[in-house]
């Protein structure tokens, strides 16, 4: 059995963010070598998700609007977490959203449904963060 690992690193311009990131995913597939297994992909931060979704701008605006809808960033004295920090909402934005995504590998291609692509949500941005790739299989 083969294995590979991969650290993508991403450093938003706003606080909040969704990127499209089945790309440097692929990229890093073609690297492993690996044409049959699974692919976990994970946010390695607290206040970021790794989600599988569709790549629709309209879907994007809902998905914000939803979550500040649950978990609106302000006030931030809403929070008992906003002592020290005001990223309360990125915490709970997080879980909703979720850490990971695992994708089954086939003849060497993310076996995917039709609209399903990989999303990078950040949710407390403006600062270097980072995301897992682990492959494993042959
Ligand atoms: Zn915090």
């Amino acid at each position: 059995m083969k294995s590979y690992r991969k650290e993508l690193t991403f450093n938003t311009k706003s606080r909040r963010a969704l990127i499209n990131i089945t790309p440097q995913i692929e990229e890093a597939l073609r690297e492993s070598g690996i044409k049959e297994g699974l692919l976990l992909c994970n946010a390695m931060h607290i206040t970021a998700s790794v989600f599988i979704n569709d790549d629709e701008s309209g879907l994007h605006r809902d998905f914000e609007v939803f979550l500040e809808k649950l978990a609106p960033e302000k006030p931030y004295e809403q929070y008992m977490h906003n002592g020290y920090e005001d990223n309360a909402d990125a915490h709970l934005k997080r879980t909703i959203m979720g850490r990971e995504v695992v994708v089954a590998i086939t003849e060497g291609k993310l076996d995917f449904g039709t609209w399903e692509q990989i999303f990078y949500g950040e949710f407390d941005g403006k600062r270097l963060k980072r995301v897992l790739v682990k492959i494993i299989g042959e």
